[in-house]
């Protein structure tokens, strides 16, 4: 199936408008919509009557205990078929997404960098990531611009340029994992990016080098972000506009990044 006049067109002309004229009343209306919702995988319930909007250009965080459901929520957004939507809808611009497939979705400008990225032996990431680019992208670029453009990206995550001759995720070590998640969205430069956990597994320098790029993606796409992390350690270095705390499916808390510190002092109990 596709979605008439809504894959690469127009998510280039949203990038256009996005960078032009940030304040017209277009811009505003982009969100990604979350209503209502309600996710069951083998009819065991996880997400209940969840309610979130994220507005391009703003970056929220969900934090919650292992099992409370925030991987779920993530796989959903994506497309994963194994989580089943009971209830509510999810929106991308207006679009309702529930029956989407992951790569329309995905052309739609929603991006998830993995919490636990696969392996795939016999593709490079450069082939891996020229194929992304062309997916996503109308206007095709020479490959000596492209690697320019990659270049940069990779400076900028402080890999080598040897990385590129790799086989996707094999034998990488934990921060390269979340390396390459951050180098796909930065070749994409999707709309909405959520990322699941990325801060596992890295160290403090990787860490920061991550929330670097992540924050310059963000103000350059103004993309809207999700973090989704356990811990509050990411957002020490990414500050978020708003932080909700996710418990047993539920949203209990929303606030601002205090509710974040105070996570972090106080733990998950008092929810
Ligand atoms: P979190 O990411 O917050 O740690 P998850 O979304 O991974 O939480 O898990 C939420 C709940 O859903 C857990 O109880 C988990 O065991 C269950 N769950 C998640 N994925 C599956 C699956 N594929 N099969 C069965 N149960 C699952
Ligand atoms: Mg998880």
């Amino acid at each position: 199936m596709t979605i008439a006049g809504l894959s690469p067109p127009l998510s280039f002309l949203r990038k256009q408008e996005k960078r032009g004229q940030e304040s017209n009343a277009f811009y505003t209306n982009l969100m990604l919509k979350i209503k209502n919702l309600s996710i069951q995988i083998e009819n065991k319930k996880i997400i209940k009557s969840l309610n979130l909007e994220i507005k391009l250009g703003e970056i929220h965080a969900i934090m919650g205990p292992n099992g409370s459901g925030k991987s779920s929520l993530a796989f959903t957004i994506a497309g994963h078929p194994s989580y089943l939507i009971t209830k509510g809808e999810i929106v991308v611009d207006k679009v309702v997404i529930n029956n989407l497939a992951p790569d329309e979705r995905s052309r739609l400008g929603l991006f998830l960098a993995f919490q636990y990225p696969q392996a795939i032996t016999g593709v490079s990431v450069f082939n891996f990531l020229r194929s992304i680019y062309n997916a996503h992208h109308i206007e095709k670029i020479p490959i000596h611009k492209f690697k320019l453009e990659l270049n940069k990206y990779l400076k900028a995550l402080d890999l080598s340029e040897a990385f590129l001759e790799r086989y996707l995720n094999e034998g990488f070590s934990g921060g390269e994992k979340k390396k390459l998640e951050i180098l796909q969205a930065m070749v994409i430069e999707p709309n909405y990016i959520i990322l699941d956990e990325t801060d596992s597994g890295l160290d403090i320098d990787a860490l920061k080098t991550v929330a670097k790029s992540v924050s310059k993606l963000s103000e350059q796409t103004k993309a809207g972000i999700l973090i989704i992390t356990h811990y509050q350690r990411l957002l020490n270095y990414i500050k978020p506009d708003f932080v909700h705390i996710l418990k047993q499916g539920k949203i209990v808390k929303s606030g601002d990044y205090k509710l974040a510190k105070e996570l972090e002092k106080n733990g998950y109990e008092k929810y």
